[in-house]
């Protein structure tokens, strides 16, 4: 027999697969709304001209190809932590947040799952939300932890189960490890509010949880960095010792660059540099060190006053389209096409996703007859709409919801 004989055939990827139904589908109103990647109002990717600036002055520069050390390009990494936690953070001044580059949020969220899986003193078992991304239990599985879960989302309102995820924080093992989205959570467009994330604060405090945050959207959600940061920096300012996923995939429209961070907030300036010892003994066999030009044009474009400028308008650009395309679907729903559903959840949810609540029969008639393409959870990505095709969308899931 051949060597392989015993290898069994593995199930597409979900998102994947739907991008490839869409690209067999012949009819020209046909939408993807499947693909987690911004697209410009004529549904093109787009690349920020503050990205483009920064490429050319790196080009003009000349630069060698050196390798970058085992925890990637010290400017990059120190820009990139000051723009998570803030120009002002005392666990930076104190110099006691271990970082690295990573590569993008998934690498970061490895990273920080193998380093938990070594030496999180306690149950080395990671709670996530109710739904989470969907990469989230693989990576983690993969790192060597336990996968558990806590109430997030609610179905019947389309928004928060804050008593439920309460109550869930409250009742795991003291020590637990628990992941949350910083914002725009994927794929609910769901997140807490200020006072929720102070309670949720509170219950993670009087438990001794340990908080890993994703923050693969800062900027993305609200338009504003800072504001998006929020839940990260009152954790910090807080006392918790947080680990954190940064990624420059969607903020920056860096996708491929695979340009991010890891890092977590320590007590000391001994204990960093003891954990970022650590982290570089795990980064070593993994990949020896990250790739370069992502991060010299992250860091450009954070180290210069014009570029970084503009940058922040280029996000809120991004922001602003998708929350209009929110509130021009949910306005041709209720007021061209008369739909008696409630609807506000397509507005109050936040980000690059809507999580429609519509049911997995109702996804496939969108698909099949109305050449709409989504996952089957229900899940579309607003950044996949436009002002030609948005009326279209409407009307599809009208007729699908009637
Ligand atoms: N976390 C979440 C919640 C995400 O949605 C994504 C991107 N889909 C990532 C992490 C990581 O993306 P990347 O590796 O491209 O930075």
């Amino acid at each position: 027999v051949s060597t392989w004989a015993q290898v069994p055939q593995g199930p597409p990827d979900p998102i994947l697969g739907v991008t490839e139904a869409f690209r067999a589908d012949r009819d020209p109103c046909k939408m993807n709304l499947g693909v987690g990647a911004y697209r410009d109002n004529d549904g093109k990717p787009y690349v920020l001209s503050c990205v483009r600036k920064a490429e050319k002055r790196l080009l003009d520069k000349s630069m060698d190809k050196e390798y970058l050390g085992i925890t990637g390009h010290p400017g990059f990494v120190q820009r990139a932590s000051k723009l998570a936690y803030g120009a002002d953070s005392p666990a930076l001044a104190e110099s006691r947040v271990a970082a690295t580059q990573s590569i993008s949020g998934t690498g970061a969220l490895r990273i920080g799952g193998e380093f938990l899986s070594r030496y999180y003193p306690y149950a080395k078992k990671i709670y996530l939300p109710t739904p989470s991304w969907g990469n989230h239990t693989p990576i983690f599985r993969d790192s060597g932890l336990e996968v558990g879960q806590y109430r997030y989302f609610d179905k019947t309102t389309n928004g928060l189960n804050i008593d439920g995820m309460l109550e869930d924080l409250q009742n795991l093992p003291a020590n637990s490890i628990v992941l949350m989205h910083a914002c725009a959570h994927n794929p609910t467009g769901v997140d807490p509010t200020a006072e929720q994330w102070d309670q949720i604060s509170q219950v993670i405090k009087d438990r001794d949880h340990f908080c890993f945050f994703d923050m693969a959207y800062q900027g993305f959600a609200s338009g504003n960095v800072d504001r998006d940061a929020q839940a990260v920096r009152q954790f910090v300012s807080r006392g918790h010792y947080v680990a954190l996923s940064q990624s420059f995939a969607k903020n920056m429209g860096l996708y491929g660059e695979r340009v991010g961070t890891f890092s977590l907030v320590c007590q000391s300036t001994e204990e960093m540099k003891a954990v970022e010892s650590q982290l570089k003994i795990l980064i070593r066999p993994l990949y020896s060190n990250p790739p370069l030009n992502g991060a010299r044009i992250v860091n450009q474009v954070l180290s210069d006053s014009t570029l970084y400028s503009e940058w922040l308008s280029e996000v809120k650009g991004m922001a602003d389209r998708i929350i209009s395309m929110r509130t021009a679907l949910k306005d041709h729903l209720v007021n061209d096409f008369g739909s008696q559903h409630n609807w506000d959840h397509i507005t109050n949810q936040i980000g690059m996703f809507c999580y429609t609540g519509l049911k997995p029969d109702q996804v496939e008639k969108l698909t099949k007859e109305h050449h709409v393409y989504l996952t089957k959870d229900g899940r579309i990505s607003i950044a996949g709409i436009s002002s030609r095709n948005v009326e279209y969308l409407a009307q599809s899931i009208h007729a699908v919801t009637k």
